[in-house]
């Protein structure tokens, strides 16, 4: 599955880990303005729309702005909240940061590498880790097992 930002992104590396301190003048010029309005503003796709909502292939999800391995599929879970949904990230892929926007108390969580916002993360996941990951589609890239050479 291609992703139409990762053509004219100079950032964009699914090897590269080192974090980048790029401004959101530079992303608004790169990224499609749906993404840039999830990664960079923190907006949230509407439920159900995302297209790996109800997806299963087996592969791995990177971050749709940057490269940065982020989830495995194994770890990916149904979930009915209308998000993709996971109990474990990749380590070196998120970092969180306390959200209390919108009058709740959440864990926002952010890629490493470019601090785009990927979701929140909440205490009522599946085991063997009991947390769900609700990510929004649009910031992940996923590249199937059967492209990796
Ligand atoms: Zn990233």
């Amino acid at each position: 599955m291609e992703n139409s930002t990762t053509k004219n992104n100079p950032y964009f590396s699914r090897t590269d880990r080192t974090p980048l301190k790029v401004s959101n003048d530079e992303w608004k010029k790169i990224l499609d303005p749906d993404l840039y309005a999830v990664a960079r503003e923190a907006a949230t796709e509407r439920p159900f729309t995302g297209k790996y909502n109800d997806f299963t292939g087996l592969g791995e999800y990177y971050c749709a702005v940057c490269g940065n391995h982020l989830f495995r599929s194994d770890a990916k879970f149904s979930s009915t909240c209308g998000w993709p949904s996971f109990f474990e990230a990749d380590k070196q892929g998120v970092v969180y940061k306390r959200d209390n926007s919108h009058g709740m108390e959440r864990i926002e969580v952010l890629c490493k590498r470019c601090e785009s916002h990927l979701g929140h993360v909440f205490n009522d996941g599946p085991p063997p880790t009991g947390v769900r990951f609700c990510m929004n589609s649009i910031s992940l890239d996923f590249v199937p097992d059967a492209d990796k050479k």
